[in-house]
Protein backbone atom coordinates (compact mmCIF):
# COMPACT_ATOMS: atom_id res chain seq x y z
CA UNK A 1 0.00 0.00 0.00
CA UNK A 2 1.28 3.70 -0.99
CA UNK A 3 3.04 4.67 2.17
CA UNK A 4 1.09 7.62 4.22
CA UNK A 5 1.97 11.29 3.25
CA UNK A 6 3.00 13.56 6.64
CA UNK A 7 2.82 17.40 5.38
CA UNK A 8 5.03 20.08 7.62
CA UNK A 9 3.65 23.67 7.06
CA UNK A 10 3.92 26.99 9.03
CA UNK A 11 5.88 30.00 8.57
CA UNK A 12 9.41 31.08 7.53
CA UNK A 13 12.34 30.03 9.99
CA UNK A 14 9.69 28.32 12.87
CA UNK A 15 11.92 25.18 12.02
CA UNK A 16 10.02 22.73 10.17
CA UNK A 17 13.13 21.97 7.85
CA UNK A 18 15.01 20.84 11.16
CA UNK A 19 11.95 19.14 12.66
CA UNK A 20 11.82 16.97 9.61
CA UNK A 21 15.78 16.40 9.31
CA UNK A 22 14.95 14.92 13.02
CA UNK A 23 12.07 13.02 11.99
CA UNK A 24 13.63 11.54 8.83
CA UNK A 25 16.97 10.79 10.89
CA UNK A 26 15.79 7.16 11.78
CA UNK A 27 17.05 6.10 8.42
CA UNK A 28 19.11 8.36 5.84
CA UNK A 29 16.33 10.97 4.08
CA UNK A 30 16.25 10.30 0.80
CA UNK A 31 15.81 13.85 -0.49
CA UNK A 32 14.48 14.30 -3.91
CA UNK A 33 14.27 18.30 -4.04
CA UNK A 34 11.91 19.97 -6.71
CA UNK A 35 12.98 23.59 -6.57
CA UNK A 36 10.11 25.94 -7.06
CA UNK A 37 10.97 29.58 -8.25
CA UNK A 38 11.23 31.27 -4.71
CA UNK A 39 11.47 28.50 -2.65
CA UNK A 40 12.42 25.09 -1.84
CA UNK A 41 10.38 21.58 -0.91
CA UNK A 42 11.99 18.64 -0.08
CA UNK A 43 10.38 15.03 -0.35
CA UNK A 44 11.75 12.39 2.84
CA UNK A 45 11.60 8.84 3.34
CA UNK A 46 10.81 8.17 6.69
CA UNK A 47 10.17 5.38 9.19
CA UNK A 48 9.10 5.25 12.48
CA UNK A 49 9.08 1.53 14.17
CA UNK A 50 8.94 -0.02 10.91
CA UNK A 51 6.09 2.09 9.76
CA UNK A 52 7.29 4.12 6.35
CA UNK A 53 5.84 7.25 5.31
CA UNK A 54 6.82 10.17 3.81
CA UNK A 55 7.51 13.77 4.76
CA UNK A 56 7.12 16.45 2.64
CA UNK A 57 8.17 20.04 3.83
CA UNK A 58 6.34 22.16 2.75
CA UNK A 59 10.01 24.51 2.32
CA UNK A 60 10.70 27.95 3.44
CA UNK A 61 9.19 30.94 1.55
CA UNK A 62 11.94 33.19 0.69
CA UNK A 63 12.37 36.44 2.59
CA UNK A 64 10.44 38.82 0.74
CA UNK A 65 8.10 39.99 3.50
CA UNK A 66 5.78 42.32 1.43
CA UNK A 67 2.49 40.69 2.91
CA UNK A 68 0.82 40.77 -0.39
CA UNK A 69 3.44 38.47 -1.72
CA UNK A 70 3.50 36.24 1.30
CA UNK A 71 -0.18 35.68 2.49
CA UNK A 72 -1.16 33.92 -0.87
CA UNK A 73 1.86 31.47 -1.18
CA UNK A 74 0.91 30.58 2.81
CA UNK A 75 -2.28 29.73 2.16
CA UNK A 76 -1.66 27.70 -1.30
CA UNK A 77 0.52 25.55 0.74
CA UNK A 78 -1.59 24.73 3.32
CA UNK A 79 -4.70 24.38 0.89
CA UNK A 80 -2.40 21.90 -0.80
CA UNK A 81 -1.46 20.47 2.36
CA UNK A 82 -4.55 20.04 3.64
CA UNK A 83 -6.34 18.39 0.56
CA UNK A 84 -3.52 16.27 -0.45
CA UNK A 85 -1.09 14.65 2.81
CA UNK A 86 -3.02 12.44 5.14
CA UNK A 87 -1.33 13.96 8.29
CA UNK A 88 -0.12 17.65 8.81
CA UNK A 89 2.37 18.75 11.34
CA UNK A 90 1.37 22.87 11.80
CA UNK A 91 4.97 24.03 13.31
CA UNK A 92 4.89 27.61 14.84
CA UNK A 93 7.28 29.67 16.80
CA UNK A 94 6.55 29.19 20.61
CA UNK A 95 9.45 32.11 21.10
CA UNK A 96 7.29 34.68 19.05
CA UNK A 97 3.76 33.40 20.16
CA UNK A 98 0.83 33.44 17.37
CA UNK A 99 1.30 35.52 14.24
CA UNK A 100 -1.22 36.75 11.85
CA UNK A 101 0.67 34.16 9.43
CA UNK A 102 -0.31 31.27 11.56
CA UNK A 103 -3.62 31.93 11.83
CA UNK A 104 -3.84 32.33 8.32
CA UNK A 105 -2.79 28.48 7.99
CA UNK A 106 -5.03 28.02 10.86
CA UNK A 107 -7.94 29.24 9.36
CA UNK A 108 -7.52 26.48 6.46
CA UNK A 109 -6.57 24.07 8.65
CA UNK A 110 -9.40 24.13 10.89
CA UNK A 111 -11.65 23.03 7.56
CA UNK A 112 -9.92 19.49 7.03
CA UNK A 113 -10.80 16.81 8.34
CA UNK A 114 -7.24 15.52 8.55
CA UNK A 115 -5.41 14.99 11.79
CA UNK A 116 -3.15 18.32 12.50
CA UNK A 117 -0.71 18.18 15.20
CA UNK A 118 -0.09 21.55 16.32
CA UNK A 119 3.41 22.07 17.10
CA UNK A 120 5.09 25.06 19.39
CA UNK A 121 8.67 24.97 18.43
CA UNK A 122 12.10 26.23 20.26
CA UNK A 123 11.19 25.42 23.00
CA UNK A 124 14.38 24.13 24.11
CA UNK A 125 14.08 24.95 28.04
CA UNK A 126 10.79 22.49 29.73
CA UNK A 127 10.23 25.77 32.06
CA UNK A 128 8.99 27.92 29.02
CA UNK A 129 6.56 25.23 28.22
CA UNK A 130 3.77 27.28 29.45
CA UNK A 131 3.94 29.28 26.25
CA UNK A 132 2.12 26.86 24.25
CA UNK A 133 -1.04 28.00 25.94
CA UNK A 134 -1.25 30.82 23.94
CA UNK A 135 -1.61 28.90 20.62
CA UNK A 136 -5.02 27.07 22.05
CA UNK A 137 -6.48 30.35 20.35
CA UNK A 138 -5.75 28.94 16.41
CA UNK A 139 -8.15 26.68 17.15
CA UNK A 140 -6.77 23.76 16.10
CA UNK A 141 -6.35 21.60 18.77
CA UNK A 142 -4.56 21.03 21.87
CA UNK A 143 -0.55 22.60 21.27
CA UNK A 144 2.15 20.65 22.14
CA UNK A 145 5.71 22.09 23.30
CA UNK A 146 8.51 20.60 20.75
CA UNK A 147 12.36 21.47 20.59
CA UNK A 148 13.05 20.63 16.82
CA UNK A 149 16.76 21.51 18.07
CA UNK A 150 17.47 19.57 20.57
CA UNK A 151 14.45 16.32 19.42
CA UNK A 152 12.64 16.10 22.65
CA UNK A 153 8.86 15.16 22.56
CA UNK A 154 9.99 14.29 18.76
CA UNK A 155 9.46 10.21 19.82
CA UNK A 156 6.28 11.04 21.63
CA UNK A 157 5.06 12.89 18.48
CA UNK A 158 6.01 10.12 16.08
CA UNK A 159 4.29 7.68 17.82
CA UNK A 160 0.95 9.52 17.75
CA UNK A 161 1.61 10.59 14.03
CA UNK A 162 1.67 6.94 12.91
CA UNK A 163 -1.33 6.07 15.04
CA UNK A 164 -3.27 8.23 12.71
CA UNK A 165 -1.96 6.33 9.67
CA UNK A 166 -4.56 3.72 8.10
CA UNK A 167 -4.53 0.72 8.99
CA UNK A 168 -1.27 -1.69 7.30
CA UNK A 169 -2.75 -4.18 4.76
CA UNK A 170 -0.99 -7.56 3.56
CA UNK A 171 -1.50 -6.84 -0.23
CA UNK A 172 -0.73 -10.10 -1.42
CA UNK A 173 -3.61 -11.19 0.46
CA UNK A 174 -5.28 -8.27 -1.95
CA UNK A 175 -4.35 -9.17 -5.04
CA UNK A 176 -4.10 -12.18 -7.60
CA UNK A 177 -1.23 -13.75 -7.59
CA UNK A 178 0.80 -12.55 -11.11
CA UNK A 179 -1.32 -9.47 -11.16
CA UNK A 180 0.85 -6.99 -13.38
CA UNK A 181 1.38 -3.63 -11.57
CA UNK A 182 0.83 -0.46 -13.72
CA UNK A 183 1.32 2.72 -12.15
CA UNK A 184 0.17 5.33 -14.47
CA UNK A 185 1.88 8.95 -13.51
CA UNK A 186 2.59 12.51 -14.79
CA UNK A 187 1.76 16.05 -13.97
CA UNK A 188 -1.49 17.16 -13.11
CA UNK A 189 -3.54 18.03 -16.50
CA UNK A 190 -1.93 15.63 -18.60
CA UNK A 191 -4.72 13.57 -19.45
CA UNK A 192 -4.19 10.45 -16.42
CA UNK A 193 -7.74 10.31 -15.59
CA UNK A 194 -8.97 10.22 -19.13
CA UNK A 195 -6.46 7.66 -20.33
CA UNK A 196 -7.45 4.97 -16.70
CA UNK A 197 -11.36 6.03 -17.98
CA UNK A 198 -10.52 4.99 -21.90
CA UNK A 199 -9.01 1.96 -20.57
CA UNK A 200 -11.08 0.97 -18.18
CA UNK A 201 -13.88 1.65 -20.31
CA UNK A 202 -12.58 -0.52 -23.31
CA UNK A 203 -11.81 -3.25 -21.08
CA UNK A 204 -13.04 -5.29 -18.42
CA UNK A 205 -12.43 -3.50 -15.25
CA UNK A 206 -13.07 -4.06 -11.56
CA UNK A 207 -12.78 -1.11 -9.38
CA UNK A 208 -11.88 -2.56 -6.02
CA UNK A 209 -11.78 0.39 -2.98
CA UNK A 210 -9.10 -1.93 -1.12
CA UNK A 211 -10.77 -1.23 2.81
CA UNK A 212 -7.49 0.18 4.96
CA UNK A 213 -5.95 2.33 2.40
CA UNK A 214 -5.84 6.15 2.29
CA UNK A 215 -9.24 7.51 2.33
CA UNK A 216 -9.27 7.62 -1.09
CA UNK A 217 -7.20 5.51 -2.70
CA UNK A 218 -8.71 3.55 -5.19
CA UNK A 219 -6.96 0.74 -6.97
CA UNK A 220 -8.29 -0.17 -10.82
CA UNK A 221 -8.05 -3.78 -11.99
CA UNK A 222 -8.12 -4.30 -15.53
CA UNK A 223 -8.20 -7.74 -17.24
CA UNK A 224 -6.70 -8.03 -20.31
CA UNK A 225 -6.04 -10.74 -22.81
CA UNK A 226 -6.98 -12.82 -19.50
CA UNK A 227 -4.13 -11.48 -18.03
CA UNK A 228 -4.66 -9.26 -14.42
CA UNK A 229 -3.55 -5.90 -14.40
CA UNK A 230 -3.93 -3.28 -11.30
CA UNK A 231 -3.26 0.51 -11.40
CA UNK A 232 -2.04 1.51 -8.69
CA UNK A 233 -2.55 4.69 -6.26
CA UNK A 234 -4.77 6.07 -8.81
CA UNK A 235 -6.38 8.76 -6.08
CA UNK A 236 -3.47 10.94 -7.41
CA UNK A 237 -5.80 11.36 -10.65
CA UNK A 238 -8.78 12.83 -9.03
CA UNK A 239 -9.66 16.17 -10.84
CA UNK A 240 -8.75 19.30 -9.38
CA UNK A 241 -9.83 22.83 -10.29
CA UNK A 242 -6.73 24.93 -9.61
CA UNK A 243 -3.42 23.58 -9.95
CA UNK A 244 -0.73 25.28 -7.99
CA UNK A 245 2.64 24.31 -7.70
CA UNK A 246 2.40 23.06 -4.34
CA UNK A 247 -0.44 20.44 -5.01
CA UNK A 248 1.99 20.01 -8.52
CA UNK A 249 4.61 18.60 -5.92
CA UNK A 250 2.43 16.13 -3.99
CA UNK A 251 1.07 15.08 -7.27
CA UNK A 252 4.92 14.05 -7.71
CA UNK A 253 5.17 12.52 -4.39
CA UNK A 254 2.36 10.34 -5.03
CA UNK A 255 3.88 9.03 -8.16
CA UNK A 256 6.55 8.43 -6.51
CA UNK A 257 5.06 6.45 -4.27
CA UNK A 258 3.02 4.50 -7.34
CA UNK A 259 6.49 3.58 -8.64
CA UNK A 260 7.39 2.03 -5.86
CA UNK A 261 4.66 -0.63 -5.84
CA UNK A 262 4.54 -0.91 -9.90
CA UNK A 263 6.19 -3.07 -12.24
CA UNK A 264 5.94 -1.27 -15.12
CA UNK A 265 5.65 2.97 -15.37
CA UNK A 266 3.79 4.69 -17.75
CA UNK A 267 4.82 8.30 -17.95
CA UNK A 268 2.02 10.30 -19.18
CA UNK A 269 3.22 13.69 -21.27
CA UNK A 270 1.35 16.37 -22.57
CA UNK A 271 2.24 16.49 -26.46
CA UNK A 272 1.59 20.35 -26.13
CA UNK A 273 4.27 21.23 -23.58
CA UNK A 274 6.89 18.12 -23.99
CA UNK A 275 8.93 16.46 -21.49
CA UNK A 276 9.35 18.27 -18.18
CA UNK A 277 12.33 17.96 -15.18
CA UNK A 278 9.51 16.69 -13.36
CA UNK A 279 9.11 13.65 -15.55
CA UNK A 280 12.56 13.35 -16.25
CA UNK A 281 13.05 13.14 -12.70
CA UNK A 282 9.85 10.36 -12.26
CA UNK A 283 11.76 8.52 -14.86
CA UNK A 284 14.91 8.54 -13.19
CA UNK A 285 13.01 7.16 -10.13
CA UNK A 286 11.49 4.56 -11.94
CA UNK A 287 14.33 3.41 -13.97
CA UNK A 288 16.26 3.49 -10.55
CA UNK A 289 13.69 1.12 -8.69
CA UNK A 290 13.93 -1.11 -11.50
CA UNK A 291 10.79 -0.68 -13.53
CA UNK A 292 9.48 -1.20 -16.49
CA UNK A 293 9.41 2.26 -18.78
CA UNK A 294 6.84 3.47 -21.31
CA UNK A 295 6.44 7.54 -21.88
CA UNK A 296 2.90 8.31 -23.07
CA UNK A 297 2.72 11.11 -25.42
CA UNK A 298 -0.64 12.39 -24.71
CA UNK A 299 -3.06 14.73 -26.72
CA UNK A 300 -1.30 14.21 -29.73
CA UNK A 301 -4.24 15.65 -31.46
CA UNK A 302 -3.34 18.95 -30.19
CA UNK A 303 -0.57 18.98 -32.22
CA UNK A 304 -2.42 17.91 -35.47
CA UNK A 305 -0.98 19.70 -38.90
CA UNK A 306 2.02 21.71 -36.56
CA UNK A 307 5.31 19.85 -37.69
CA UNK A 308 7.31 22.31 -36.14
CA UNK A 309 5.42 21.45 -32.66
CA UNK A 310 5.46 17.50 -33.10
CA UNK A 311 9.44 17.80 -33.54
CA UNK A 312 9.85 20.20 -30.22
CA UNK A 313 8.05 17.53 -28.48
CA UNK A 314 10.27 14.21 -30.12
CA UNK A 315 12.96 16.36 -29.42
CA UNK A 316 12.43 17.18 -25.96
CA UNK A 317 11.46 13.63 -24.84
CA UNK A 318 14.85 12.16 -26.31
CA UNK A 319 16.77 14.76 -24.79
CA UNK A 320 15.59 14.49 -21.45
CA UNK A 321 15.53 10.45 -21.83
CA UNK A 322 18.91 10.46 -23.27
CA UNK A 323 19.70 7.62 -20.82
CA UNK A 324 17.08 5.57 -21.29
CA UNK A 325 17.26 5.53 -25.39
CA UNK A 326 15.23 2.25 -24.67
CA UNK A 327 12.00 3.12 -23.47
CA UNK A 328 9.24 3.02 -25.68
CA UNK A 329 7.34 6.32 -26.84
CA UNK A 330 3.92 6.02 -27.85
CA UNK A 331 1.89 9.07 -29.75
CA UNK A 332 -1.43 8.67 -28.51
CA UNK A 333 -4.71 10.91 -27.58
CA UNK A 334 -6.92 9.66 -24.54
CA UNK A 335 -9.43 12.25 -26.39
CA UNK A 336 -10.42 10.25 -29.09
CA UNK A 337 -8.75 7.45 -28.70
CA UNK A 338 -5.74 7.04 -31.02
CA UNK A 339 -3.75 4.64 -30.25
CA UNK A 340 -4.53 3.69 -27.02
CA UNK A 341 -5.50 0.16 -27.83
CA UNK A 342 -1.64 0.06 -28.92
CA UNK A 343 -0.74 0.42 -25.25
CA UNK A 344 -1.61 -2.76 -24.03
CA UNK A 345 0.76 -4.31 -26.55
CA UNK A 346 3.21 -2.55 -25.49
CA UNK A 347 2.86 -2.95 -21.60
CA UNK A 348 2.74 -7.00 -22.52
CA UNK A 349 5.77 -6.68 -24.30
CA UNK A 350 8.09 -4.43 -21.76
CA UNK A 351 6.60 -7.09 -18.89
CA UNK A 352 7.75 -9.95 -21.33
CA UNK A 353 11.08 -8.10 -21.78
CA UNK A 354 11.34 -7.22 -17.92
CA UNK A 355 10.69 -10.74 -17.19
CA UNK A 356 12.96 -12.05 -19.77
CA UNK A 357 15.75 -14.89 -18.97
CA UNK A 358 18.68 -15.38 -21.25
CA UNK A 359 19.79 -18.90 -21.68
CA UNK A 360 23.80 -18.54 -20.15
CA UNK A 361 25.28 -19.94 -23.46
CA UNK A 362 23.48 -16.83 -25.45
CA UNK A 363 25.07 -14.48 -22.88
CA UNK A 364 28.45 -16.35 -23.44
CA UNK A 365 27.80 -16.16 -27.19
CA UNK A 366 27.77 -12.52 -26.98
CA UNK A 367 30.67 -12.01 -24.86
CA UNK A 368 32.66 -14.37 -26.96
CA UNK A 369 31.72 -12.06 -30.31
CA UNK A 370 32.81 -9.10 -28.14
CA UNK A 371 35.89 -10.24 -27.48
CA UNK A 372 36.45 -10.84 -31.04
CA UNK A 373 36.11 -7.08 -31.93
CA UNK A 374 38.70 -6.70 -29.96
CA UNK A 375 36.75 -3.39 -27.96
CA UNK A 376 37.06 -3.35 -24.37
CA UNK A 377 38.06 -0.94 -21.58
CA UNK A 378 41.55 -0.22 -20.52
CA UNK A 379 43.18 1.27 -17.70
CA UNK A 380 47.15 1.88 -17.64
CA UNK A 381 48.07 -1.96 -17.99
CA UNK A 382 45.09 -3.11 -17.16
CA UNK A 383 43.13 -4.99 -20.13
CA UNK A 384 39.73 -5.61 -19.17
CA UNK A 385 38.78 -9.04 -20.08
CA UNK A 386 35.41 -11.05 -19.92
CA UNK A 387 35.54 -14.20 -19.25
CA UNK A 388 31.74 -15.50 -19.08
CA UNK A 389 28.77 -14.51 -17.57
CA UNK A 390 25.02 -15.03 -16.45
CA UNK A 391 22.05 -13.66 -15.79
CA UNK A 392 21.26 -13.62 -12.42
CA UNK A 393 18.02 -12.40 -11.57
CA UNK A 394 15.17 -11.43 -13.56
CA UNK A 395 12.27 -8.50 -13.74
CA UNK A 396 14.22 -6.33 -13.89
CA UNK A 397 17.34 -8.27 -15.68
CA UNK A 398 20.45 -8.61 -13.80
CA UNK A 399 23.66 -10.29 -15.50
CA UNK A 400 26.65 -10.89 -13.59
CA UNK A 401 30.09 -10.56 -16.05
CA UNK A 402 33.30 -12.30 -14.70
CA UNK A 403 36.35 -10.15 -15.25
CA UNK A 404 39.84 -9.76 -14.67
CA UNK A 405 39.39 -6.12 -13.58
CA UNK A 406 35.99 -5.21 -12.49
CA UNK A 407 37.14 -1.46 -11.13
CA UNK A 408 38.02 -1.20 -15.39
CA UNK A 409 34.47 -0.85 -16.30
CA UNK A 410 33.57 2.76 -16.33
CA UNK A 411 30.65 4.45 -17.52
CA UNK A 412 31.68 4.69 -20.93
CA UNK A 413 32.33 1.16 -21.24
CA UNK A 414 29.24 -0.19 -19.19
CA UNK A 415 26.95 2.19 -22.02
CA UNK A 416 28.74 0.21 -24.70
CA UNK A 417 28.09 -3.10 -23.35
CA UNK A 418 24.99 -2.35 -22.29
CA UNK A 419 24.24 -1.93 -25.69
CA UNK A 420 25.64 -4.45 -26.77
CA UNK A 421 23.11 -6.59 -24.81
CA UNK A 422 20.60 -4.56 -26.10
CA UNK A 423 21.58 -5.40 -29.63
CA UNK A 424 21.39 -9.48 -28.96
CA UNK A 425 17.90 -9.17 -26.58
CA UNK A 426 15.37 -6.77 -26.99
CA UNK A 427 15.24 -5.58 -23.68
CA UNK A 428 12.81 -2.55 -24.91
CA UNK A 429 10.85 -0.68 -22.43
CA UNK A 430 12.73 -2.31 -19.17
CA UNK A 431 16.42 -1.64 -17.50
CA UNK A 432 18.76 -3.62 -17.38
CA UNK A 433 22.00 -4.25 -15.06
CA UNK A 434 25.43 -5.63 -15.64
CA UNK A 435 27.34 -6.38 -12.49
CA UNK A 436 31.18 -7.09 -12.68
CA UNK A 437 32.33 -9.72 -10.74
CA UNK A 438 36.10 -10.57 -10.10
CA UNK A 439 38.07 -13.61 -11.62
CA UNK A 440 41.40 -14.55 -11.23
P1 LIG B 1 12.03 26.68 8.49
O1 LIG B 1 12.21 27.92 7.67
O2 LIG B 1 10.65 26.68 9.12
O3 LIG B 1 12.32 25.43 7.77
O4 LIG B 1 13.02 26.81 9.73
P2 LIG B 1 14.46 26.14 9.98
O5 LIG B 1 14.34 24.73 10.30
O6 LIG B 1 15.34 26.55 8.87
O7 LIG B 1 14.86 26.87 11.33
C1 LIG B 1 15.00 28.26 11.43
C2 LIG B 1 15.94 28.60 12.57
O8 LIG B 1 15.39 28.18 13.81
C3 LIG B 1 17.28 27.90 12.46
O9 LIG B 1 18.28 28.80 12.85
C4 LIG B 1 17.17 26.75 13.45
O10 LIG B 1 18.42 26.38 13.98
C5 LIG B 1 16.28 27.34 14.52
N1 LIG B 1 15.53 26.32 15.25
C6 LIG B 1 14.78 25.32 14.71
N2 LIG B 1 14.24 24.55 15.69
C7 LIG B 1 14.67 25.07 16.86
C8 LIG B 1 14.45 24.72 18.24
O11 LIG B 1 13.77 23.75 18.58
N3 LIG B 1 15.05 25.51 19.16
C9 LIG B 1 15.81 26.58 18.82
N4 LIG B 1 16.34 27.28 19.80
N5 LIG B 1 16.03 26.93 17.56
C10 LIG B 1 15.48 26.20 16.58
P1 LIG C 1 -4.98 14.37 -15.15
O1 LIG C 1 -4.97 15.52 -14.18
O2 LIG C 1 -3.61 14.02 -15.61
O3 LIG C 1 -5.74 13.19 -14.67
O4 LIG C 1 -5.69 14.93 -16.47
P2 LIG C 1 -7.21 14.75 -16.96
O5 LIG C 1 -7.47 13.39 -17.45
O6 LIG C 1 -8.10 15.30 -15.92
O7 LIG C 1 -7.19 15.71 -18.22
C1 LIG C 1 -6.93 17.10 -18.12
C2 LIG C 1 -7.58 17.82 -19.29
O8 LIG C 1 -6.96 17.41 -20.50
C3 LIG C 1 -9.05 17.51 -19.44
O9 LIG C 1 -9.70 18.68 -19.82
C4 LIG C 1 -9.08 16.47 -20.56
O10 LIG C 1 -10.29 16.51 -21.29
C5 LIG C 1 -7.94 16.92 -21.42
N1 LIG C 1 -7.35 15.81 -22.17
C6 LIG C 1 -6.99 14.58 -21.69
N2 LIG C 1 -6.48 13.83 -22.69
C7 LIG C 1 -6.50 14.57 -23.81
C8 LIG C 1 -6.11 14.34 -25.16
O11 LIG C 1 -5.61 13.31 -25.54
N3 LIG C 1 -6.27 15.39 -26.03
C9 LIG C 1 -6.81 16.57 -25.66
N4 LIG C 1 -6.95 17.52 -26.57
N5 LIG C 1 -7.20 16.82 -24.39
C10 LIG C 1 -7.06 15.83 -23.48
Amino acid sequence: MPKPIVAVVGRPNVGKSTLVNRLAEAREAIVHESRGVTRDRSYHEADWNGREFVIIDTGGIESEKSDDVFAPRIRQQALAAANEADVILFVVDGRTGATEEDEEVARILRRTDKPVFLLVNKLDNPEREEAVWDFWSLGVGEPRALSALHGHGTGDLLDEVVACFPEEVDESALYPEGVCNLAIIGRPNVGKSSLVNRICGDERSIVSDVAGTTRDAVDVMVEHDGELFRIVDTAGMRKRSAVTEDVEYYSMVRGLRAIDQADLCLLVLDSSEGMTEQDQKIATMAIERGCGLVVLLNKWDLLKNQEQAREDCLMSVDRRLDFAPWAPRLRISALTGRSVDKIWDLVAQVRANRCRQVPTSEVNNLLQRLRETGHTAIEGKKRLRLMYGTQTATAPPVFALFCNHPEVADDNYRRYLENRFREAFDFEGTPIRLRFRRKD
